[in-house]
This record gives C-alpha cells, sequence and structure tokens, in this order.
C-alpha cells in the first residue's frame, strides 16, 4: 500500500489568510498545510479520502492522474468542497466517480452539488455515483476491502475508514468502543489532532489523539487536520512518542 498525504491541515489551512502568528509565518514548507486528505493506492486500486476544496491543487501537485473512487468522511466543507473538480476524472476515465459515504453526508453531496442531480444534466457538470456504507459493515471492491468506522465530531456521527493494516480517522472528538475493537491491530494509523495544548469541543487536540494512539498502539502513528495554533514542525522535534510523527503535506510512505 501506498499512501500520499494530499493535505494535513484543518478548515482553514495553514498559513491561515491574515495570521502573522509563529507558524503562519514560518518559512518552512512542512508548515503550510493544505486541507486534510489523503491518496492511496492499494492492489488494483487508487482512491483518495475526502476531497477538500484544495482538491485541485493537491492532485496537480502529486500527480494523481486516476481516482478509482472517492471515500467520505464527512459533510463539512473542508472535506467535500473540492468535489466539483474531479471532472477531469470523469472525462479521462468516461464514468462517473464512485462516491462512498455515510446517508447523511451523501444527503448533503446532493444538495451542494444540486446540478449534478437534476434530470436534465447540464454538460459539463461533475458526475457522481452516490453509494451510500454504513459502520461496522465492510464494503468489497475487488480486491481490496474497506471498513467504514464511526466516531463522534462533537455529536455527531461521521466516518474513519481502516482498509488492511492502515486506519484514517480524522475530525474526532470521541470513539465508542465497539468503533475501537474495528481499528485495534492497526499497525498504520492516522488520526486528527487539532490544537496542542487546549481543548476544541468537537476535535481531538494532541494529548486526546496521543491516548487514542496509545490505546491501539499501531507501529506508526501519524498525526493530521493540524491548526497553526501548533508550534512549528522544527519545535515539536523530540515532543512526541518514538512511533508517532506530525504528517505534512506531501508525506509518502509504503508498506
Ligand atoms: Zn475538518
Ligand atoms: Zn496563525
Ligand atoms: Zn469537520
Amino acid at each position: 500500500m501506498k499512501i500520499i498525504f494530499l493535505g494535513t491541515g484543518p478548515s482553514l489551512g495553514v498559513p491561515v489568510p491574515t495570521c502573522q502568528c509563529h507558524t503562519c509565518t514560518s518559512k518552512d514548507s512542512k508548515d503550510k498545510r493544505l486541507r486534510s486528505s489523503v491518496y492511496i493506492e492499494y492492489k488494483d486500486k487508487r482512491f483518495v479520502i475526502d476531497c477538500g476544496p484544495d482538491f485541485r491543487q493537491q492532485v496537480l501537485v502529486n500527480n494523481v492522474e486516476h481516482i478509482d473512487f472517492i471515500l467520505l468522511t464527512h459533510k463539512h466543507n473542508d472535506h467535500v468542497g473540492g468535489m466539483d473538480d474531479v471532472r477531469p476524472f470523469n472525462y479521462i476515465q468516461k464514468e462517473n466517480m464512485p462516491i462512498y459515504g455515510c446517508r447523511e453526508t451523501l444527503k448533503d453531496v446532493k444538495n451542494r452539488f444540486y446540478y449534478s442531480f437534476e434530470k436534465r444534466h447540464y454538460p459539463g457538470a461533475p458526475k457522481f455515483d452516490l453509494l451510500e456504507v454504513e459502520k461496522g459493515r465492510r464494503v468489497d471492491m475487488g480486491d481490496i476491502s474497506i471498513m467504514p468506522i464511526e466516531v463522534l465530531h462533537g455529536t455527531m456521527p461521521i466516518l474513519g475508514y481502516r482498509i488492511g493494516d492502515f486506519t484514517y480517522i480524522t475530525d474526532a472528538k470521541y470513539i465508542e468502543a465497539d468503533q475501537i475493537e474495528l481499528v485495534l491491530g492497526t499497525k498504520y494509523l492516522v488520526v486528527n489532532s487539532l490544537l496542542y495544548n487546549r481543548t476544541h469541543s468537537i476535535h481531538f487536540n494532541l494529548e486526546e489523539a496521543l491516548d487514542f494512539i496509545e490505546l491501539i498502539n499501531p507501529d506508526k502513528a501519524f498525526l493530521t487536520h493540524i491548526s497553526h495554533k501548533f508550534p512549528p514542525m522544527k519545535e515539536m522535534k523530540g515532543l512526541l512518542p518514538k512511533n508517532v510523527q506530525l504528517a505534512y503535506d506531501g508525506l509518502e510512505f509504503s508498506f
């Protein structure tokens, strides 16, 4: 499996326009974070998790030339706002883009991109096939299978995804025991960590993310959905457990 982090930032990205803070003014390219998303190659499939407002730029920068399907975690704009830009993939692949998500997310996609679902399809609109998934119900796609995992984003149930030894969870604040069961045994874990030393009502901060990682005990964990309230990358050196690192845009690994 090959993973590329297309984006590792929160809804505002980093730097935040107009902000002059220590992290936003960092010259280190690793402190520049587009909205969170990952690209995955596994067996014969190539796909992304989430499709935020930076999607177009992300596929260009990372030379993503084919996408078999998109998994959506939830309906917030920073995770779905770039879906109009699947059009080039529609054209070249000559088929609708399969979009997997929970019922609530797909309902929102239909509202946002209403012009794709009108009876008289207007030429040039993106084409989607909406495919509903549910927590704990495995989805088989050819040689691979995907397990949707429910996490709570504040009070809103959203989805993370486990694919073999890899699990991607973003925008979590709380995870029920029966869903933690589904994550156990994961070797490579991605989890959100919005804030450094203060709490947030609907996102894990660093301490909560590290507690969750300790519980799962993967070989390697990556933090994502990182805000400008985090110190710059360089200052985080040595502050995290050995098997944990801050992800950054363009980070790639295979196993
Ligand atoms: Zn988000
Ligand atoms: Zn800032
Ligand atoms: Zn969100």
